[in-house]
């Protein structure tokens, strides 16, 4: 089954072809309405003319008849014509007919009846001929039909087209009247012959145009021909003429016009087929330039395309190129082009900027490692002389100095150790020592550092490690330098109060969860995302009140995860901070987290 596709979704290909399948069928249906309108036009005004044409014949051949008619209806009104009728008709002879001359006046005068004009009497034998003398005088024409009307009902006759017979041998017709006594008796009849081939009558046709395929006729009311001009030769039945019928006003015949319909509406048929060739030539036209602009549009988006994917791949050493264009297509190369060296202008300078940070950060790291290195091995001596000293007897006063000089040194040496993880981890020289560690050993050597802390505070220390927490394996040196920052900074940010440091077993997880909680200074809310960050302090102007140099937080955060731990933080200022770690009591793997192994990498 064909599936129908949105209009939305086709190429611009198929929208052009639409367009101009669009086109055609448009203009075909213009050009059929406005041919149909022409014809239609033209049909009437042809017909219009034909009307004419066949109306002017018809007042002409009408005139003409009606002379006849006349003529006839006057001498049958002559009272001698009636008197010598009816005494002919009662003796047999002796019958006086009007001087001939009166009604060869009449024949003369007519020029309608040009076949003869000939007298009967009431039983149908013609007894008088104009001109005298033709053959039919003494013939019984009762029985001669075209004059049967006349004597069956009395009524005035007008034939159709009769071909030779007995009165004559060319076409013709003809018209009687009756002739009545004045009691309106019938006494005779007296009838014309209209010679159809005379030129009296011809003439009135042929005056009428011929020209252009016309041609008029005139017809009885039987629609039988009785004269017409010439057909046009090439008049068949698949031409059927447009016709045009006007009936004589006194004569019952009527005048058709016609005209073949191919010659009336030729011109029209010119114009249909200059106007359907005018049309195919512009679509043609329309075709072949839109096949080129289409073509030359769709290569030039296919180029575009080919090169945004390019770029989209990465690649950005290719130019973008659209033939030399200065349409939209043209501007939309020339900001791609733009775009694209913009774009590798960016990428150089990142490109040229990370490689200046990481050869920073590979500085930075050994900076550090060498400073740290370098920091710790002359402390160490001071600290072993300290010692030495220390261990021998001496002054008090010399002694509180020498335990000022060993804290200090302490802390730096706590200090640089710091340091000197932060750049192992960071250079990832730094891997988990898994190990034994008897939890209860780690929290007696925190106890001497909260001891060596709490001398002289206004700091109360609450413990809560419960004696049967289970020993554990993980990196026991590790943990210790995490519970050494925390408890530190509790004593740090906690001028006076009281912190609590536990130590328990979370069953339900096998996790052994220390936690430092104290009434000091607090934490804002939204600083705490960020004290994980290196070197980041909530107040880390100079003039602040506490010391450190934002490490502690941080070593916490990365060594908690490469022990595969949990750190948490709830704090509110004014009230106290609480950290917790939870560290597993058996790593589910004995190897560095995978987040610190891919920060190594990097
Ligand atoms: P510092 O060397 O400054 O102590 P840390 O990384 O240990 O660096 O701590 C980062 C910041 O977190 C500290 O400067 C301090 O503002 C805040 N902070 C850490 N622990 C506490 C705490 N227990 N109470 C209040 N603020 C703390």
């Amino acid at each position: 089954m064909m599936r129908l596709v949105s209009p939305r979704r086709w190429s611009i290909r198929t929208k052009s072809v639409a367009l101009f399948v669009g086109y055609v069928v448009a203009f075909a249906a213009v050009y059929g309405a406005f041919s149909v309108h022409l014809l239609r036009r033209e049909t009437v005004a042809a017909n219009d003319r034909l009307q004419q044409t066949a109306r002017m014949v018809a007042a002409d051949v009408n005139a003409h008849v009606r002379v006849g008619l006349q003529r006839l209806a006057t001498v049958a009104h002559l009272p001698g014509l009636v008197f010598g009728l009816r005494t002919m008709g009662e003796k047999g002879t002796g019958g006086h007919i009007p001087a001939w001359t009166t009604l060869h006046y009449i024949f003369f005068r007519s020029p309608v009846l040009t076949g003869g004009v000939f007298l009967l009497d009431g039983s149908g034998t013609v007894v008088w001929t104009e001109p005298p003398g033709l053959s039919w005088v003494g013939q019984d024409l009762s029985d001669y039909a075209p004059l049967a009307d006349v004597y069956l009902h009395g009524v005035d006759v007008i034939s159709g087209r009769l071909e030779a017979d007995r009165l004559t041998p060319k076409p013709h017709a003809v018209l009687a009247t009756t002739i009545r006594s004045p009691n309106g008796e019938r006494v005779g009849v007296l009838a014309g012959v209209i010679d159809l081939t005379a030129p009296q009558l011809t003439t009135i046709l042929q005056a009428a145009s011929t020209e252009q395929g016309r041609f008029v006729s005139v017809r009885d009311t039987d629609g039988a021909e009785i004269m017409a001009t010439e057909r046009p030769r090439h008049a068949d039945a698949s031409d059927p003429p447009l016709l045009a019928t006007v009936p004589l006003a006194d004569v019952p015949w009527h005048v058709v016009a016609g005209q073949s319909r191919a010659i009336a509406l030729a011109d029209i048929h010119r114009l249909q087929l200059m106007l359907l060739w005018i049309g195919a030539l512009i679509a043609l036209g329309a075709l072949a330039v839109g096949i080129f602009t289409v073509r030359r549009f769709v290569s030039a988006i296919n180029t575009l395309t080919r090169n945004a994917q390019v770029m989209a791949g990465g690649d950005l050493s290719q130019p973008v190129l659209v033939q030399e264009r200065f349409d939209e297509i043209g501007t939309l190369g020339r900001t791609f082009e733009q775009m694209r060296v913009e774009l590798q202008r960016s990428h150089a300078a990142l490109t040229h900027r990370l490689e200046e940070r990481d050869e920073l950060m590979r500085l930075k790291e050994e900076f550090l490692a060498n400073v740290s290195h370098e920091l710790r091995t002359p402390l160490n001596v001071i600290m072993g002389y300290t010692d030495m000293l220390l261990e021998q007897d001496g002054a008090v006063e010399r002694r509180s100095v020498l335990e000022g000089v060993r804290a200090q040194s302490e802390h730096l040496f706590s200090l640089v150790c710091d340091l000197m993880t932060l750049s192992g981890l960071n250079s990832g020289k730094i891997v988990v020592e898994y190990g034994h560690v008897n939890v209860a050993d780690l929290v007696g050597r925190v106890r001497q550092l909260v001891e060596r802390l709490g001398r002289d505070r206004d700091i109360s220390v609450v413990w809560a490690d419960d004696s049967a927490v289970p020993d554990m394996r993980s990196d026991g040196r590790r943990l210790e330098q995490m519970l050494t920052n925390l408890v530190t900074n509790a004593f740090k940010f906690t001028p006076y109060g009281t912190i609590t440091i536990s130590v328990g077993h979370d069953i339900a997880r096998d996790m052994i969860v220390f936690a430092v909680a104290d009434t000091g200074i607090g934490i804002p809310a939204h600083e705490i995302p960020h004290i994980f960050d290196e070197f980041r302090q909530v107040d880390g102007s100079m003039s602040r009140g506490y010391g450190g140099i934002g490490l502690g937080l941080a070593l916490v955060h990365r060594l908690t995860t490469l022990l595969q731990g949990e750190l948490s933080v709830v704090s509110k200022v004014n009230e106290g901070s609480c950290f917790s770690v939870a560290i597993p009591r058996c790593p589910r793997a004995e190897h560095a987290a995978p987040e610190v192994r891919s920060r190594q990498a990097g």
